[in-house]
């Protein structure tokens, strides 16, 4: 077969990664510089930057390379793996330490004067600090993500991939140390570690643009979906999930909450329109602890709905723990100076659209109001 006989020359492959990780680093670099809002962009561009660096000037040296090259050679391609888990704990929002970036150039300087002269060794340390940057970054994104996003899934799996790799590079290293295809990162390659290289960097490089592009999407949908007091969804998030449900429930009993608080224009002309607002917010916190994800919403001003797969028994005592819940929380922000409390109307149908059933629950809640507040009244 022509694959089986192809040869694949370590230099040329060397030559070919350097070149696509400076593009990379460049195309990185770029898009961040298009959008500044991704700041990880910068961090992972730069890592493609200091990989190429570090692996283009210990490979285009001819011969042997010297002390001081494999020094600061590695020290930038392990720098590179430091960069990349700073980009990562940068992507997800948190404190990026300066001493987690920099611990494995660190170790890699103080150990090479003892390990300078040993391959194995140099590859057995150079991989160890590259298999622990590469979980370490997969743990971040797995673990600590703040978005729910498909791309950084998929970058775990890369990253792990890259930590697997490493592990197996350095306990072969451990074992078969005068093997001559196994060599340290700085001098000979074996040619389908650099295939495996070649292939991998534009993978992940692409992952992390797709990261970016699905973060940036991800928070206008937020801002277009969640209302920013409460933190819960929107109207329109509201009426979207609630067609989706009734949709999927078809001709099974179906339960509509509305609740409307009481008195509302009163407590804000009492205490103020930021304590009005911080009830709201107590409101939102009840719904949220009481009702699964996606089944609520606020309505507008003070009026919330939910929708729920419940028959009228279930949803009436549902929604009379609400009430309950939302009037002892309210009493404890206002010290008991005032009662907060909530109407609710409850209606219940099957096989009718969202609207209908929120007008039936309008219907409701007007009861609710007519017989003193502070009440479900299901219908
Ligand atoms: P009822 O018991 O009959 O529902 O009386 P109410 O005072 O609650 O009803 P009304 O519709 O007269 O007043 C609603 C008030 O809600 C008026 C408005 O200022 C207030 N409101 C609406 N949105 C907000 C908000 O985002 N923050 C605050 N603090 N108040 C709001
Ligand atoms: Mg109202
Ligand atoms: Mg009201």
């Amino acid at each position: 077969m022509a694959a089986a006989s192809m040869v694949l020359d370590p230099a040329t492959l060397t030559v070919a990664f350097v070149l696509l990780s400076a593009v990379l680093g460049t195309l990185l670099l770029f898009s961040w510089m298009l959008n500044r809002t991704v700041k990880a962009l910068a961090w992972w561009g730069s890592a493609f930057w200091l990989i190429a660096v570090g692996i283009g000037s210990a490979n285009l040296a001819q011969g042997q390379p010297a002390y001081a090259i494999l020094l600061v050679a590695n020290a930038l391609a392990l720098l590179c793996y430091g960069v990349l888990y700073t980009g990562c704990r940068i992507f997800n929002g948190r404190s990026a330490p300066l001493t987690a970036m920099l611990a494995g150039v660190a170790v890699w300087i103080c150990a090479f004067p003892f390990i300078y002269s040993s391959h194995g060794y140099r590859l057995i340390l150079a991989s160890a600090i590259t298999f622990v940057y590469s979980s370490l970054s997969a743990w971040e994104l797995g673990r600590h993500a703040s978005r729910p996003l498909a791309s950084s899934r998929m970058a775990v799996v890369l990253l792990l991939g890259l930590a697997a790799f490493n592990l197996s590079r350095g306990t072969l290293g451990i074992a078969l140390t005068s093997v001559s295809w196994i060599d340290t990162f700085a001098s000979r390659w074996s040619p389908s570690m650099a295939l495996v290289l070649v292939m991998f960097g534009p993978t992940l490089a692409f992952m992390f643009l797709s990261m970016a592009k699905e973060s940036v999407e991800f928070e206008y949908k937020q801002a277009a979906l969640v209302d920013p007091l409460t933190g819960v969804p929107n109207r329109r998030a509201f009426m979207e999930n609630a067609s989706q449900l009734l949709a999927r429930l078809g001709n099974r009993p179906t339960s509509c909450l509305l609740f409307d608080l009481d008195n509302f224009k009163t407590i804000n002309d009492s205490y103020g329109h930021d304590t009005g607002d911080r009830i709201l917010t107590i409101f939102g916190d009840v719904l949220a602890s009481h009702l699964p994800q996606r089944t609520f919403g606020r309505l507008g001003g003070e009026e919330f709905g939910a929708i729920l797969p419940l028959d009228s028994r279930e949803a009436a005592l549902l929604a009379d723990r609400i009430r309950h819940a939302f009037s002892m929380a309210g009493a404890n922000t206002l010290g008991g100076l005032a009662n907060v409390t909530v109407s609710v109307g409850c209606v219940t149908g099957a096989g009718i659209d969202a609207g209908a059933l929120l007008r039936r629950a309008d219907a409701a809640l007007y009861q609710a109001k007519r017989s003193g507040r502070n009440i479900v009244i299901a219908a």
